[in-house]
C-alpha cells in the first residue's frame, strides 16, 4: 500500500542531496569535524534568517533550552514556569539545571501558553518563563514579557517554529530562544543538532562557553561548563536546507490552507476542530493539528495508521499526566485545556512535497474514520 508519512523525510533530502554530497567531501578533506567554517557560516546564516545577532549552533534543542535557561540565570532551586501542552523536552531542560518546572495552562483555541496563565503562575522563586511556539506558531511572547516583573527572563522554545514571527518578530528577538534541528523538525538535521539565538552579546557569550567546557578558547575554563557542540557535517546539511527553508514553509502554509478546504465539511459538522491560527501570527506549520469531536481519538489513529497514513498525536499526555513528572504533584483537572486537548488531538501528514492528491486520500481516510 501507498504509504502517506507524517514527515516524508527521503522527499526532504532528494532536494538537498547534491549540496549535502558537495558539502560532506569539503568537511572531509578539511576534517573540520566539531565547529569549523561549515558551523560559524551556517550560525552567521540563520541568525540573518531569524532576524537576531547571534546564533550558536549545539548538539541539540534540550541542551539549547537548558543552555539558554542558565544564560539568563535560573540555577538550582529556581522555579520555570511553562506550558502544560508541551513537548516533554521544556520541562525537561528545566529539570536537567535542578530548577523547579510550574505548569501553566494553555489557550483552549491555539493551545499555545496562556499568557495570563503563566503570569499567574510567577512566583518569588520564578527565574524565567518559557513560552512554547507549539505546532510552528508563536505564543504571544509580548504579553508575557509587558506583565512579568524585570528579573524574570523569557526563554522562547522554538524547536516547531523555525521562520515563524508573529507581529513581524520572530523568536529569540530582543530575548533568548533555543531551537532544535532534530531531523523531522522544519529545519532538519541527519542526526541532532540545535541552537541558541538572542540579540544579547553577552548570553550568547556564555552559551558558547557553557557549551564548549566552560570557556571560548581551548583549555580555558571560565566556567563549570559541558559539551554540547554543533558539527561540521551536521552544519552543512542546515546551510543546504536553510537555502529551501522559506520556500518549505510557504509550501506548509498552502497544504494547510488546502487541509482547512477539505475538511471544512467535517468541521462545519461538529466532527473535527481545524487548528486555529493567532492574530498576527506568520505559522510555519510543522504540525497540523486537528481535534476530533465525539469519537475515539485513539481508534481513529490506529484506523489512519491502518491505512498507511503516518497520523499522530502532539501529545497524548500534557506534562503533568506523564510518570517523569509525577513528582509536581499535579492531578487530572488542574489543566483543563490542556488535557482536553491531549484527548481529542491527532496530526495529519504535512511536509513541503505533499500532493494534493495525498491529502485528499487523507481526507477521505479520515471522513471514513469518523463515521
Ligand atoms: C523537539 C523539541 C524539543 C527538543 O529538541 P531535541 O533536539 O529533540 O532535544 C524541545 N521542545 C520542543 C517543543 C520540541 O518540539
Amino acid at each position: 500500500m501507498n504509504q502517506i508519512p507524517l514527515v516524508d523525510l527521503k522527499a526532504a533530502h532528494a532536494e538537498v542531496a547534491e549540496d549535502v554530497r558537495a558539502g560532506f567531501d569539503r568537511v572531509l578533506a578539511g576534517t573540520a569535524f566539531i565547529g569549523g567554517e561549515e558551523v560559524r557560516a551556517f550560525e552567521r546564516e540563520y541568525a540573518e534568517f531569524a532576524g537576531v545577532g547571534h546564533c550558536v549552533g549545539v548538539a541539540n534543542g534540550t541542551d539549547a533550552l537548558e543552555l539558554a535557561l542558565r544564560a539568563v540565570g535560573v540555577g538550582v532551586g529556581d522555579e520555570v514556569v511553562l506550558p502544560a501542552n508541551t513537548f516533554i523536552a521544556t520541562a525537561g531542560a528545566v529539570a536537567r539545571i535542578g530548577a523547579r518546572p510550574v505548569l501553566a495552562d494553555c489557550l483552549p483555541d491555539t493551545l499555545l501558553l496562556d499568557p495570563a496563565a503563566a503570569l499567574d503562575a510567577v512566583g518569588p522563586a520564578t527565574r524565567a518563563v518559557v513560552p512554547v511556539h507549539l505546532y510552528g506558531q508563536c505564543a504571544d511572547t509580548a504579553a508575557l514579557t509587558a506583565g512579568l516583573p524585570k528579573h524574570v527572563r523569557v526563554v522562547e522554545d522554538a524547536a516547531q517554529s523555525q521562520g515563524a514571527t508573529r507581529d513581524g518578530r520572530s523568536a529569540g528577538s530582543g530575548t533568548i530562544a533555543a531551537t532544535s534541528f532534530y531531523p523531522g523538525k522544519n529545519l532538519g538535521a541527519y542526526g541532532d543538532a540545535g541552537a541558541v539565538v538572542t540579540d544579547d552579546a553577552e548570553a550568547a557569550n556564555l552559551v558558547r562557553a557553557l557549551a564548549n567546557h566552560g570557556g571560548v578558547a581551548k583549555y580555558r575554563h571560565d566556567v563549570p561548563g559541558f559539551n554540547s557542540r554543533l558539527d561540521g557535517l551536521q552544519a552543512v546539511v542546515l546551510r543546504a536546507k536553510l537555502a529551501r527553508l522559506a520556500d518549505g514553509n510557504a509550501a506548509r502554509r498552502a497544504a494547510a490552507a488546502r487541509y482547512d478546504a477539505l475538511l471544512g465539511g467535517l468541521a462545519a459538522a461538529g466532527r473535527v476542530t481545524l487548528p486555529v491560527t493567532a492574530d498576527g501570527n506568520v505559522h510555519v506549520w510543522h504540525l497540523y493539528v486537528v481535534r476530533v469531536g465525539g469519537a475515539d481519538r485513539d481508534a481513529v489513529v490506529g484506523k489512519l495508521n491502518a491505512e498507511g497514513i503516518g497520523a499522530g498525536v502532539h501529545y497524548p499526555a500534557p506534562v503533568h499526566l506523564t510518570p517523569a513528572f509525577r513528582h509536581l504533584g499535579h492531578v487530572r483537572g488542574d489543566f483543563p485545556h490542556a488535557e482536553r486537548a491531549a484527548d481529542r488531538m491527532l496530526s495529519l501528514p504535512l511536509f513541503p512535497q505533499i500532493t494534493a492528491a495525498q491529502q485528499q486520500r487523507v481526507v477521505d481516510a479520515l471522513t471514513n474514520a469518523l463515521r
